[in-house]
């Protein structure tokens, strides 16, 4: 039914002509018109999905799998996937569609290479996080599900996908994931429920035989271990005062991790709270644990984070360049301290959350040569408010 070198059918070349241009206007007019599948190929064996991979447009190829399309179809010669061509592209956005719609990230090209080792190999870090962290919703839907002598599942249903969200995020510093939780607060009201489907989820990841996945199976006791301190925390504050509110959990928690040591910058408790963690993952016989106990027990270790997030989210090179928000380490934030523009923050919950590290250094920066003699009289207005609210509280 092939054919072969004979000329594409016109609407077909156009389709692929409109891709090559990313032109989105032209290419919707033209696929509202073409009839039947949308799963045909160029004269190199790629289908319009790959081709809108490639160019990383979301737009068509959100469009093309509206329409149907076969996210694993191609009879490309080198046998790269949709995935591997969306890799290429570095937009981990259409990564996260393919992978919606069932692309099967294990697929290796030619080369034996999967989509997420061609994202790294050209230097898309991100998306080879995206690739790497991704789990289909049907992993956690699974729990909401009643299983045999149950009388409820494990996870009430309205907390799947806001599991699953949470779940497939990239960024794993501590503080990211706090006001993650803070925004979808069901999922903090039913901490017990689901740290017990984080557990079980870690655990599934660790009896799978050849498939184990111990990356994933140490990420969701991460996940879990960081919610059940969130939750602990909630739960002293309800006994202590019932009129605080939810957010402040997550400024204690958060307070706590960004609070700096002796030396004015480690940040000591962040890293404890991070090693305990590790020490707690139930299976230490796995290479994973071994590998993170031998980095973190070095003569010269590496922070905490950082090992745990060279484990879940792989190694990386070059990063000194990018700026990361102060806060939550999320790469290339949009603001910076509009005083002394040394520091960058994702936007003004995360300066305000590390407004009590950094004022002091802060008025040291923008203060152009402030005499000494005058430093006393010099007294930040946020710390003395935050005096008299010791005071009055106190
Ligand atoms: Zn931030
Ligand atoms: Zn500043």
């Amino acid at each position: 039914m092939e054919t072969k070198n004979e000329e594409k059918p016109a609407a077909e070349r156009t389709i692929f002509d409109a891709i090559g241009v990313n032109d989105f206007i032209e290419f919707k007019n033209i696929l509202a018109q073409h009839k039947g599948t949308v799963d045909f190929f160029d004269e190199n064996g790629m289908t319009a999905l790959q081709h809108a991979a490639y160019k990383g447009n979301k737009d068509m190829v959100q469009l093309l799998l509206d329409r149907g399309a076969d996210v694993n179809s191609g009879k490309h010669e080198y046998n790269y996937t949709a995935l591997h061509f969306g890799a290429l592209s570095g937009n981990s956005e259409v990564c996260k569609l393919l992978l919606d719609a069932g692309a099967k990230s294990t697929t290796t090209n030619s080369v034996g290479r999967t989509a997420s080792q061609m994202a790294a190999f050209v230097g898309n870090h991100h998306t080879v996080a995206t690739i790497n962290n991704y789990v289909p919703r049907n992993e956690i839907a699974y729990f909401s599900v009643i299983q045999g002598q149950q009388t409820e599942p494990y996870l009430p249903g309205f907390l799947v996908d806001p599991l699953h969200k949470f779940v497939l995020g990239v960024n794993i510093h501590p503080v990211r994931l706090a006001l993650h939780l803070q925004h979808i607060p069901s999922l903090l009201e039913n901490a017990e429920k689901v740290i017990k489907v984080l557990e079980l989820m870690c655990k599934k990841e660790m009896t799978r035989g050849g498939d184990t996945n111990e990356v994933m199976a140490f990420k969701y006791h991460y996940l879990g271990y960081l919610i059940r301190e969130i939750h602990n925390i909630k739960d002293k504050k309800v006994n202590t005062d019932k009129d605080e509110k939810k957010h402040d959990v997550i400024e204690v928690f958060a307070k706590k991790l960004l609070k700096p040591g002796k030396d004015g910058f480690s940040l000591d408790l962040m890293d404890a709270f991070l090693k305990d963690c590790v020490r707690e993952f139930p299976y230490r016989e796995c290479t994973t644990f071994h590998q993170m106990v031998t980095s973190l027990t070095s003569k010269d270790p590496p922070p905490a984070l950082s090992v745990i997030n060279c484990t879940i989210n792989g190694q990386r090179g070059f990063v000194d360049a990018i700026p990361y928000c102060s806060t939550c380490g999320e790469e290339k934030p949009a603001k910076k301290c509009s005083k002394c523009k040394s520091v960058q923050y994702c936007d003004r919950e995360c300066q305000r959350l590390h407004w009590f590290v950094h004022k002091k250094a802060c008025n040291r920066e923008s203060s152009t040569p402030a005499p000494t003699s005058n430093s006393k009289v010099n007294i930040d207005a946020n710390e003395l408010s935050s005096q008299l609210q010791n005071l009055i509280t106190g």
